[in-house]
């Protein structure tokens, strides 16, 4: 389908047949007072999988916690308000994480939950010393690993990851013996998308006695995660990018339900107590999931959460990957047929990667400065790729047709050498 689109009426006629296509009105767009502006010069935002879109309910949901439950119940709240974290993480749980209740809880940021569940991974594994991780994963990843190891004296093995196709099972395999304590991998690489296989890797991992610690950021609200039919012990991620809960939103974490006797974090916050109000003289962690909890959450931004992950509960995390896999699909069939500059960089088939898609380009960052300034937007990445999420929830395909129309007339023109190399603080 997506192979014969040609022409901007083809693309037109896959928006027709969208069966989220209502779901964009959902969003805030661009226009006056946030309508959608469908002109011609209207930005096209293809970055929703660094920071998503604006759901319409989100204001007036967070107004509500605010100025009724704030404002008018003061500390009363705080009855509907210890429950919020848990049952916000039962929602992503049943509507896009394919868990079971009781064990996902909507906590921190996504480096201080990989932290606690990390910490709480190798302490289950007692003998073990070594923490596998991908040299090619996210910076913080790298980092959380390499300061845990180095408090607790544990060797970091780092496996190779192509950075386009992305992890190799084998070369995962050849990593793990009965050293390893825990594994740590993003389900859905953050430069080129690509997807990894998360019940084949737990299997492998099992296998050797180890625990898999997923890093869902890029994989929530993007791809079917189904964390408990994978068979998944722990998993963290963050509810900005595809889940649209805004910026600085809380992460999530999972841990198996059969797990979590077991695990001990080492952040031991009142949240995480069995009988919080008992203000008791000890530390007694929480029997459930409750226990990976730490200090008082952060209530007003977790009430924008709900909203972002009630939609794409909504749609349907089936719907939301096959769009996703539909959009990129188009993506790389333009961009094969018409910007021979651009190299792709990510997996062709859309079965083995996530909602985005990078391109290779050696001037990428001109590019990036080119494409923003003629109201495209993409992100950059290291070392030169030009990376695109059109986030399927509010991304039509006929923007995706004519942001592919704008960076060709870039290439064309030349337009982009003129951008200065030096790259600015954010990219
Ligand atoms: C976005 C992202 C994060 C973000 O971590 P924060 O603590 O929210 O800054 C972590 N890991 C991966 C793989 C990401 O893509």
């Amino acid at each position: 389908m997506i192979g014969t689109v040609t022409t901007r009426a083809d693309a037109q006629a896959l928006d027709a047949a969208d069966p989220l296509a209502a779901f964009r009105d959902r969003f805030t767009g661009d226009g006056p007072d946030g309508s959608w502006d469908d002109g011609p010069d209207r930005r096209l935002y293809l970055d929703g999988n660094s920071l998503g879109r604006l759901p319409r309910a989100t204001p007036a949901a967070v107004a509500r916690v605010v100025e009724q439950e704030w404002g008018a119940g003061l500390v009363g709240s705080w009855s509907q308000w210890v429950s919020q974290a848990g049952r916000v993480g039962d929602a992503l749980a049943a509507g896009v994480l394919g868990a079971r209740p009781g064990e996902v809880l909507v906590s921190d940021s996504t480096s201080i939950d990989l932290f606690k569940l990390l910490v709480a991974g190798c302490d289950a594994r007692p003998g073990r010393d070594v923490v596998v991780c991908c040299a090619d994963d996210f910076p913080t990843d790298r980092y959380v690993v390499a300061g845990v190891a180095a408090q607790k004296g544990l060797t970091v093995r780092e496996v190779a990851a192509d950075i386009d196709a992305g992890l190799d099972l084998d070369v995962l395999a050849a990593a793990l013996d009965g050293r390893v304590a825990v594994v740590v991998l993003s389900l859905v690489a953050y430069r080129s998308g690509a997807l990894v296989d998360l019940a084949a890797v737990t299997a492998l991992a099992r296998e050797h006695g180890a625990l898999v610690l997923w890093d869902l950021s890029h994989a929530a609200g993007s791809v079917e995660v189904d964390l408990d039919a994978g068979g998944a012990d722990l998993a963290v991620g963050c509810t900005y990018k595809h889940l649209n809960g805004g910026p600085g939103a809380p992460a999530f974490l999972y841990v198996r339900r059969e797990l979590q006797a077991d695990l001990r974090q080492p952040v031991w916050g009142w949240f995480g107590q069995r009988d919080q109000f008992a203000m008791g003289p000890e530390y007694d962690p929480a029997p459930g999931v409750d226990r990976f909890a730490v200090g008082t959450p952060p209530v007003l931004a977790t009430a924008a959460v709900e909203v972002g992950v009630g939609i794409t509960a909504e749609a349907g995390i089936a719907a939301v990957a096959a769009k996703g896999r539909a959009l990129t699909d188009l993506l790389v069939a333009l961009a094969d047929e018409r910007l021979p500059a651009l190299q792709l960089a990510s997996p062709r088939d859309a079965a083995r990667r996530g909602a985005h898609v990078s391109f290779a380009h050696p001037q990428a960052w001109q590019l990036t400065q080119a494409l923003v300034d003629r109201g495209v937007v993409p992100d950059f990445r290291t070392p030169d790729r030009v990376r695109f999420g059109p986030a399927p929830l509010y991304t039509r395909f006929v923007d995706v047709f004519d942001a592919v129309e704008r960076l060709a007339d870039v290439l064309a023109t030349g337009a982009h050498e003129g951008y200065p190399t030096r790259r600015s603080r954010v990219t």
